[in-house]
């Protein structure tokens, strides 16, 4: 029997409430892996010896939460197309001794979207541009959308993302103007912002409810609660809806794929997500 387990898991802050343990643990159970997924705390003047950590121990690959996902890329060898554009990384690989910055946050969501509609030609109108926000156009730009329209609040940050997607694809910001209305053209509907998380699900999307209609796919990244207002607002309306689980799910399939080559069945993690949430 080897009991030498092949090391993986997340660097973060605070290293706490981290459903993706869970999730990637309950599939390396399912599938009889030898691998273990670690929750461990770094602070931000640790990361590099952290990494150091890590290839010392030939760990497969782990993943970063803010506010690592920049600074590690010093750290790495190389780097993935989305992650290069989008200058974040929040997944690692160790192919052969060599560390690379993979995003799978994009791809994750993608993923979700692709079950629902395929973005290709799509005018999709993304709410936030943070680090989630910024992820999904750079992936759904390189997936063939016709034109992302990026709402919100702090006009540099909007601004700064436009700049970037319009590389890609045709792109506009909208300010983020009380009451704001969904532009009429809009075939896919994401929120990317925090309102609705929990802890934050008292807030309430500061947009024209009634400016959405039947025909637009609507999304959410939340993850907790998964039917946030703007969910349950489209579905009271008739549109089809994605809720921000399948990202999480998604991403984890996607990371133990890079760290071990296997392709695991997903509805184990998201049962395992729900059992955890
Ligand atoms: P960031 O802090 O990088 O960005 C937050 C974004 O939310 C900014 O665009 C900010 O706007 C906007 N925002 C915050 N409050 C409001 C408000 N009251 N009204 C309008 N806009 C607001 O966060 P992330 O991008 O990292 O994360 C965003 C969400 O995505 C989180 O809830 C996170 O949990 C979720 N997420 C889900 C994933 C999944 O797998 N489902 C994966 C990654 C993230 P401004 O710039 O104007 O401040």
């Amino acid at each position: 029997m080897n009991f030498l387990s092949q090391l993986t898991g997340c660097f973060s802050i605070p290293a706490d409430g981290n459903p993706t343990v869970a999730i990637v643990e309950a599939a390396y159970a399912n599938h009889k892996l030898n691998f273990r997924y670690i929750n461990t705390e770094v602070q931000s003047k640790d990361l590099g010896e952290a990494i150091a950590g890590a290839r010392a121990m030939n760990w497969a690959g782990f993943h970063l939460s803010s506010p690592h996902k920049v600074e590690i890329i010093k750290y790495l060898d190389e780097l993935g197309q989305s992650a290069e554009l989008m200058g974040a990384v929040n997944c690692v690989v160790n192919k052969n001794g060599k560390l690379i910055g993979e995003n799978t946050d994009g791809k994750g969501f993608l993923q979700s979207l692709k079950e629902v509609v395929n973005p290709t030609g799509k005018t999709v109108t993304i709410l936030g541009a943070g680090g989630a926000a910024r992820a999904i156009a750079v992936e759904i730009a390189l997936a063939g959308a016709k034109t992302v329209n990026i709402v919100n609040r702090d006009s540099g940050r909007g601004k700064e993302m436009n700049q970037l997607v319009s590389t890609l694809c045709q792109s506009n910001y909208y300010p983020w103007d009380s009451n704001f209305a969904v532009p009429t053209e809009t075939e896919i509907l994401v929120n990317a912002t925090t309102v609705g998380m929990h802890g934050n699900s008292d807030a309430s999307l500061d947009i024209f409810f009634d400016s959405m209609n039947s025909s637009m796919v609507v999304a959410d990244v939340i993850i907790n609660p998964p039917q946030t207002e703007l969910l349950s607002r489209a579905t009271a309306i008739g549109c089809k809806t994605i809720d921000g689980l399948g990202m999480v799910v998604n991403q984890g399939v996607l990371a133990i794929k890079y760290w071990t080559g296997v392709d695991v069945d997903a509805d184990v993690m998201r049962k395992k997500l729900l059992e955890v949430l």
